[in-house]
This record gives C-alpha cells, structure tokens and sequence, in this order.
C-alpha cells in the first residue's frame, strides 16, 4: 500500500504515537516537560539495533543518552521516550538564549553513519566507530558550514526523511513548536548532527544561532 494511503500516526494524551511506531522505552530520561522545540540528530551508527542499544543503555561509560524517536533509512519508528519526557540528547546546548534545551526539545535520531572514510583493502565505507556502512548505502562529499574542508557523509534516504517531515509536522499539530533545529547548530563546538546532507528547510525552518 502506498505510503499516502496508510493511515497516519497520531500522538495520544501520553505522549506516545499509535501504531506504526514502536515502543522501546529507554530507561535514561528526566522528568516532565512540554516540548518548545525539535532537535535532529544523526546516530553515527550503521545500524537502528546499535542505536537503540546505545539509547537505552543504562551503563554506558561515556554517558547515559536518550532520544524520542529512532527513524531507521526506510522510514521505520521506534520510540523510546514520550514526547512529555525530557531525553538525554542534546547536552550542553543553547539557543536563542536558551541552554540545556534537553528540557524543553524533542530529539530525533537519523539512522545514518555521518562522516564515513573508505574502507581499507575493500569496496565500502566506515563509519567512526568502525563499522561497516551496509552494502548500497549511498554517500556523498559535502563540506559541513562549521569545517573546512569536504568530507564524506552518508546520504538520508528520502524514505527516511519523509517519516521524520510526517512525525514532525505532527508533533507541531500537537504541542507548541517553536522550530526544528540541528544539533549541529545548538552545540556547534562539539556536534556535527544531522550535517550538511541533511535537507533543510523541514515543515519549521532552522533559524539563526542565537
Ligand atoms: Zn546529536
């Protein structure tokens, strides 16, 4: 069945979508809040499964991490937290005058490697961590506007992207959302999410750093 004639999500009074979204509670998460903003990420992984495991991880040593949604390369949803819940995603971050915007932002994590190098002796790519992007998955070179020179970066598939414009746009319909931002531009000394392939503008265009 076309995408157009499957029946939409919808978000309910806790926070969570109806089907087609999968619900995989993440145990690392603050209290309550009512989302203002949303945050897009990717997950530097190859994979959703190495992603879910890292956002629900609750020993992890580098730091316990969260997202709302998981948004794999073919459009498929998990959730991990209501959209009510404060997720561990952002970190040190500010806008428009604003820090700490865990507290009031919906974060969406991208399946998608980010910066990949070529792997060595064989056809494919790597992403940071080591593994190997799947066989198919397109890349492209790009400079990110906060670096220097051209990289390689895998591209959203638009399966992908339409999912996450879908539960956007819901999320606006259903909370009071200021803006869509890129991680990238919250915490810009340390992040390069959802970087240069990502297809600005969403539903809510970035605005300017504040
Ligand atoms: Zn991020």
């Amino acid at each position: 069945m076309p995408a157009s004639e499957a029946p939409g999500p919808t978000i309910g009074p806790d926070g969570w979508l109806s089907a087609p979204a999968c619900r995989l509670p993440s145990p690392n998460h603050g209290g309550a809040m009512r989302p203002a903003l949303v945050v897009m990420h990717f997950t530097a992984t190859t994979t959703r499964a190495r992603a879910i495991d890292i956002l629900t991880d609750p020993d992890r040593p580098e730091g316990r991490v969260s997202a709302h949604l998981v948004v794999d390369r073919d459009g498929r949803i998990d959730q991990l937290l209501p959209f009510t819940t404060i997720g561990w995603h952002a970190g040190i971050s500010r806008w428009a005058g604003r820090t700490g915007l865990n507290a009031c932002s919906v974060g969406i994590e991208l399946v998608n490697a980010g910066p990949v190098t070529p792997a060595p002796g064989r056809d494919g790519w790597l992403a940071d961590d080591g593994t190997a992007l799947p066989p198919g998955c397109p890349v492209a070179e790009s400079t990110h506007r906060l670096e220097p020179v051209p990289r390689r970066w895998e591209v959203f598939p638009l399966a992908q992207i339409a999912a996450a414009r879908q539960i956007i746009g819901l999320l606006a319909a259903t909370y009071p959302i200021e803006t869509v931002l890129g991680h990238d531009l919250i915490a810009p000394d340390r992040k390069r999410d959802p970087g240069p392939l990502f297809p600005w503008p969403l539903p809510c265009p970035p605005a300017a750093i504040g």
